[in-house]
């Protein structure tokens, strides 16, 4: 059967029918062209990729200059088409993404020296136009999915990073659809016996747990009918294997702990719907305490907003619901890619989109420590810290919110707001009460920074039990200026004798 574009022009009208459709259809075949006669690893015509890429995207409602940059996307690095060719034939925002990519480049694994330096561009062209990161994180979900073509090395190197760079990229940019693409197809390559334990236990809960949960929803589901409120969608979301895994590893490894294998989704139109469903849910079942989350009012670092409630059911079983919007829900599934799909011009002027932007440069900016010098597998580490930490958020006095990774402590919180303030903090109140600056915070604390104009510079005991890379980076910087200039001393001293 000839590879078509039929399948792509498909799920591209779904979602946008008033697309040009015939521009998508036309960068098929320029692409297909550009790759003729080329082959995959696997022995397939080299187009399926490109093509598979965009249908990602097109499945992820983006709009067609980013399906089309993802047709094009290994033009340039693997045909004689130059990205100049393609700025002459489809304009030059979608010349510039498609070169966003290629300054990529294929990773190529040579060493941990190379491959810091990788990251490193792939932060800085993230930072210049986030639609290529999508592109490539789309680029890198199929790669994952014709993996077993590879040999073993290269399956294991490229599975790792996926799971420890690329998934906690797209998490903190709310891409959850992609997240859990990325994790679960890594997972099997890069633990392939973990993995396989999860999907048994996973399969075996799922068969138990099936027909319960769907009692729940359709009782739940004419409840909140009757009591007046719309509901636009109630279904049981099956929670990803590699999440499980992770949480499988911090309950020793049992199902008993685990409530929310599968959750009960319920999508309401308005946002006081939201909370209008938490008490119809709440008077129906007991809640859990301390397991009600209000991440509307107190959205996650990443933009997640929902009502999460853990309840006893019917018949004592502890169920997980989750309450929403459409749109809070989009937003839960696409992140940061959800506001493309208002936003044809892709100009994203929305704040939380510059809010997330503000954070990929800082990463950006952060690198700059991470490029050169000897120290490499630090660095690396360095940057999983940054990436993976679970984050909390901590209030100023003034209501600010701080964005820290968890188990950070005034110091970090004093540096995150400005290195003046971390050189020369000397106390916290962290809720009104002094607390020494070793405290661990935690989310929703108001921390207000003590300091003394007068201090001269960071203390480095600090390093035993600062979190953020900022914190170390200018405490590090403190301690060795300090010891450079005894050493100059000594010198001079000498020199005096
Ligand atoms: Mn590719």
């Amino acid at each position: 059967m000839p590879i078509s574009a039929d399948k792509l022009i498909e799920k591209v009208r779904d979602h946008q029918p008033n697309a040009d459709l015939e521009l998508v259809r036309f960068a098929f075949d320029f692409a297909k062209e550009a790759h003729a006669g080329q082959k995959r690893k696997s022995g397939e015509p080299y187009i399926m990729h490109p093509l598979a890429t965009a249908e990602i995207l097109a499945d992820m409602k983006m709009p067609v200059p980013i399906v089309i940059a993802g047709l094009l996307h290994d033009v340039p690095e693997d045909t004689d088409v130059t990205v100049e060719g393609i700025r002459e034939t489809f304009g030059s925002d979608i010349a510039s993404m498609v070169a966003g990519i290629t300054k990529l480049g294929k990773i190529k694994y040579r060493g941990i020296e190379r491959y810091v330096e990788n990251l490193r561009k792939m932060f800085v062209a993230m930072a210049s136009d986030i639609r290529v990161i999508i592109i490539k994180f789309a680029d890198r979900i199929h790669n994952l999915r014709t993996l077993s073509a590879l040999p073993p090395h290269k399956r294991k190197r490229i599975a790792m990073e996926s799971l420890e760079i690329y998934a906690p990229i797209a998490n903190r940019l709310g891409i959850n659809e992609m997240r859990a693409l990325l994790e679960d197809l890594a997972f099997t390559h890069a633990m392939p016996k973990e993995s396989e334990w999860v999907s048994g236990l996973m399969e075996k809960a799922i068969k138990v747990k099936k027909s319960y949960v769907d009692r729940v929803k359709d009782s739940t589901g004419q409840e909140i009918k009757r009591e007046g409120i719309e509901v636009l969608d109630i279904h049981g979301r099956v929670k990803n294997r590699y999440s499980l895994y992770r949480k499988l590893l911090k309950y020793e490894r049992s199902m008993v702990q685990i409530h929310d294998l599968i959750a009960l989704r319920i999508i309401v139109p308005k946002m006081s719907d939201c909370y209008a469903v938490l008490g119809i849910i709440h008077q129906k079942w007991k809640p859990l305490k301390g397991r009600i989350k209000d991440y509307i009012a107190q959205p996650k670092p990443n933009g997640y907003r929902s009502l999460h409630t853990t309840v006893f059911c019917e018949d004592g079983e502890i169920v997980e619901f989750q309450i929403r919007t459409q749109e809070m829900h989009d937003e839960a599934e696409l992140g940061i890619a959800a506001h493309w799909q208002y936003d044809e011009d892709g100009k994203l002027a929305k704040p939380e989109v510059k809010k997330q932007m503000a954070w990929v440069k800082e990463l950006a900016e952060r690198q700059k420590f991470l490029h050169s010098g000897p120290n490499f597998e630090e660095s690396l580490e360095t940057l999983k810290i940054d990436l993976f930490q679970n984050r909390i958020f901590v209030f100023t006095p003034e209501g600010d919110v701080i964005d820290l990774p968890e188990d950070a402590t005034p110091v970090d919180f004093a540096y995150a707001i400005h290195s003046q303030i971390g050189d020369t903090c000397v106390g916290a109140r962290i809720n009104d009460h002094i607390m020494s600056l070793d405290t661990k915070l935690y989310s929703g604390d108001c921390c207000e920074i003590i300091v003394d104009k007068n201090r001269k510079g960071p203390n480095s005991d600090w390093l035993s039990f600062v979190k953020t890379s900022t914190a170390r980076h200018h405490v590090r910087q403190h301690a060795k200026s300090k010891l450079t200039r005894w050493i100059r001393n000594i010198k001079n001293e000498g020199g005096n004798n």
